[in-house]
């Protein structure tokens, strides 16, 4: 499933063809939305925004086109008439005198008024969002330290959207990699310096992967990899997707777990359960 930076982008992406653009034709090929495209027609698009994996299209009538892609969902943005060629459904078609913003697959969809947006069961329950620019290190350790969160052990907290939203699988890892982290470890159980260094990295791990369209190594490590000929998803990650390889730092081999359902990847000699030392930082 993509995650923040992945949605962020393709939020870039809509924003450049719909962003102070007048939509002349809007369809909504969904049973109970079919009705509603009239309403977003002739109206201009003020911002493409992102709440953690869902992206708010809004128009100057107030009213806001909710899209949450799923494992499916994918917008595609073109030059029209042109449409793309692919077997996937549909759902949303916005088109302004140039371009098309054109989604794809996903179902969870909803075209929204200023108060229903505020009380959305979804968007209300999450955190703050990592993609947020707002968001600083020292608000995600407040919210590390705080009652709700201080017991919970890092690798399911990690995939908490109520805890921060926009994180995803393999942000998870990554995090927890390069702070040093094991998943079974609660923040209670965490020192100062580490516990900075999960909300530093959360921060910085999600923006270079924005940055960079998905990798989490740092660009000395990647150009070293680059160097080996590493492929392009090899060389994303430094643990996620790489059970039974070297640690880049350590050279154990990386191990796979499952955490909250999905697969945590984790290299027991940089992320210790019990820590005996003050753990040296992967890096990065
Ligand atoms: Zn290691």
């Amino acid at each position: 499933m993509p995650e923040g930076p992945e949605i962020r982008r393709a939020a870039d992406r809509v924003a450049r063809v719909l962003v102070d653009q007048v939509v002349e034709e809007a369809k909504l090929h969904l049973p109970n939305l079919e009705r509603l495209g009239g309403r977003l027609a002739g109206c201009t698009v003020t911002a493409v925004d992102t709440r953690g994996k869902a992206m708010l299209t809004r128009f100057d009538n107030g009213l806001t086109l909710y899209s949450h892609n799923q494992l499916y969902g994918r917008w595609y943005t073109m030059k029209r008439p042109r449409m793309p060629q692919t077997g996937r459904q549909l759902r949303v078609e916005l088109h302004t005198a140039t371009h098309s913003a054109l989604l794809y697959s996903a179902s969870d969809i909803e075209i929204l008024t200023g108060r229903q947006l505020a009380n959305h069961p979804f968007l209300s329950r999450i955190g703050p969002d990592v993609m947020d620019r707002e968001l600083t290190a020292e608000h995600l350790l407040a919210r590390l330290r705080s009652p709700g969160f201080l017991r919970r052990r890092t690798g399911s907290l990690f995939l908490d959207q109520a805890f921060l939203a926009g994180i995803g699988n393999y942000l998870r890892s990554e995090i927890l990699f390069v702070s040093g982290v094991h998943p079974a470890r609660r923040p209670s159980e965490l020192t100062t310096p580490e516990l900075r260094k999960l909300s530093s990295n959360a921060i910085r791990l999600a923006r270079r992967s924005y940055r960079t369209g998905g990798l989490t190594v740092p660009p000395s490590l990647e150009r070293q990899l680059k160097e080996k000929r590493w492929s392009f998803e090899k060389r994303r990650f430094h643990v996620f997707g790489r059970d039974g390889q070297p640690c880049h730092f350590c050279g154990d081999p990386v191990e796979r777990l499952t955490v909250s359902g999905r697969n945590l990847f984790l290299c027991p000699g940089c992320q210790p359960r019990q820590p005996d030392r003050f753990p040296e930082s992967p890096g990065c």
